[in-house]
């Protein structure tokens, strides 16, 4: 049952503040006070030492209760996310595997020290002509984390999402800001949590949920002293806003963010020769998924113009324009989209005709095509519009793509659509990209983000804020962890991985 409160200290709490639910009907959350926020960051840092210093097999136990709590939850964690952000029930059950999924995968991961990075230089007390003293590395947790959750993904990168579970696994009490957007779905996934605190028998300061509309509770987190880190998925502007405030602290952090990117294509002439139209469906069906409301969505394809240019248009466009209206996530984001695709109209040729969409917060797709000498004259097509608008953007040459991928701005994921023949000009593109993006892809299309070891999920600012962390996969718990060197330590008082 949603209680509208949060969870601060191990109480569910209320505050005189309330907000009413836009979708669960005669549902409202307390929205926290400064005092709360206060009271949770004190807990969070009282109990770090406590939680960061169980044992490894511990928190891996915990961890594995969490998603067992989850699992308990059952249907109603699915309604109430469906009622919420509008995200159909097959998404919203494969996005809670998803979530005990990574929270399995960061149990596993700490039932071994690999994931310490442990090294040793042993004493060389013979050295000329100075000796070498005996040293020793591990690394250890950073402190009390605040994680921000995203809007379109309310379990899988929100409450006990990967960057909860990789703060926990590596020993880091966290105090998530529930999303407004899905306050109900927060507080479930929270309470669950708090299940697994009791059964595990961990410190009430481990985990903690405030909710907050608006910036006041988020900014006052991200300022707190005893804040040590901030992981957040979310827009470039709030991300930055809260960059910028964890960097004007008197005593900055790191602020691991997770922007958005338009994510580019480029389809070269081989492969656009073979299967143009095979590629502009293959599109359709990536643009669409979930309204685009993908941090991951491929907004913009890049070609030489052309008929293989035209058959890829009009595979696309045909499958775009049988798309059927799909609900967005919040009214805000709605609105945006509508405002970002009537500015696209003033400054591109549209191909869809898709009309207009008649639903509560409903949206269709559309598709422009522009050439590349003024998209890259023009930097505000390479914003992010947060849903399903794509730009076909048209070289006239190989050297003009070049100069296009030489343009562009950070990005999570670069995709080529190649074949062998294709290689030499791909060879050339290659360093580019590797400068450009954290993922890049040979003929496929970015959605689904693999959850493993060797995904990288970030990439050069403004796809994130920290080009050299990843917030899905094993190594998303290098954020939560810092190293420390012990110099001729005694090997009693060394961690236990450092010792012998
Ligand atoms: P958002 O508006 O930035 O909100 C994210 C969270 O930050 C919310 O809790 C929000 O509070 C809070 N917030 C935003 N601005 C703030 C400020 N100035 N001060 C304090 N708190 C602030 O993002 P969104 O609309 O939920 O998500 C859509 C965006 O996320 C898209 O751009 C998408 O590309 C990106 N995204 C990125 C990834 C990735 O992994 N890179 C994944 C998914 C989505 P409220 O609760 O009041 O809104």
């Amino acid at each position: 049952m949603i209680l509208g409160q949060n969870l601060i200290d191990g109480n569910w709490v209320g505050s005189e503040n309330l907000r009413a639910s836009d979708d669960l009907e005669g549902q409202s959350f307390a929205q926290a006070t400064a005092a709360q926020v206060d009271e949770a960051c004190r807990a969070a840092l009282r109990d770090f030492r406590a939680y960061s210093g169980k044992s490894r097999a511990e928190r891996a136990t915990f961890l594995r209760s969490i998603a067992e709590q989850m699992d308990v939850l059952g249907d109603e964690i699915i309604q109430t996310g469906m009622a919420e952000t509008g995200l159909p029930e097959a998404r919203l059950v494969g996005e809670r595997g998803r979530t005990t999924g990574q929270l399995r995968m960061f149990a596993d991961l700490i039932d071994k020290t690999g994931y310490l990075d442990i090294r040793k230089d042993g004493a060389l007390p013979d050295r000329t002509p100075l000796p070498r003293p005996d040293l020793r590395l591990t690394h250890k947790a950073i402190g009390p984390v605040a994680v921000f959750g995203a809007s379109n993904f309310p379990l899988a990168f929100s409450t006990a999402g990967g960057d909860t579970a990789s703060a926990l696994a590596a020993g880091c009490p966290v105090i998530v800001k529930g999303h407004s957007a899905h306050a109900g779905t927060a507080e479930l996934v929270a309470q669950a949590i708090a299940k697994a605190i009791e059964i595990c028998d961990m410190p009430a300061g481990t985990f903690q949920i405030v909710q907050g509309s608006g910036r006041e509770v988020g900014s006052a987190l991200v300022q707190h002293p005893d804040i040590r880190a901030v992981g957040f998925t979310g827009s470039l502007a709030g991300g930055r806003a809260l960059y910028d405030l964890c960097h004007a602290r008197p005593s900055p952090i790191p602020f691991y963010g997770e922007l958005g990117s338009v994510n580019p294509m480029f389809c070269l002439p081989s492969a656009m020769g073979t299967r143009a139209a095979e590629i502009g469906a293959g599109w359709a069906v990536s643009l669409t998924m979930g309204a685009g409301q993908f941090c991951t969505n491929p907004g913009v394809a890049v070609m030489l113009k052309g008929p293989d240019a035209d058959a890829l248009e009009t595979a696309c466009v045909a499958a775009l324009n049988q798309t059927a209206e799909q609900k967005m996530l919040t009214d805000g984001i709605h609105a945006a989209y509508e405002q970002g695709v009537r500015a696209f109209r003033d400054l591109m040729t549209e191909v869809t005709s898709c009309g207009a969409a008649t639903g509560k917060r409903a949206a269709l797709p559309a598709l422009f095509k522009v050439s590349a000498a003024e998209w890259m004259a023009t930097p505000q097509l390479q914003h992010e519009v947060f849903g399903a608008a794509g730009i076909i953007v048209l070289c006239d040459t190989l050297d003009e793509m070049r100069d296009v991928a030489e343009a562009l701005e950070g990005q999570l994921t670069l995709t080529l659509h190649l074949d062998d023949a294709d290689q030499d000009f791909a060879g050339d593109l290659l360093p580019i990209l590797e400068e450009k993006a954290g993922r890049l892809l040979a003929n496929g299309f970015p959605t689904g983000v693999e959850v493993c070891s060797s995904m990288m999920h970030g990439g050069p600012y403004p796809a994130s804020t920290d080009v050299r962390a990843t917030s899905v996969g094993t190594l998303g718990i290098a954020r939560w962890l810092r190293p420390i060197s012990y110099q001729n330590m005694p090997d009693a008082l060394l961690p236990s991985e450092l010792k012998g």
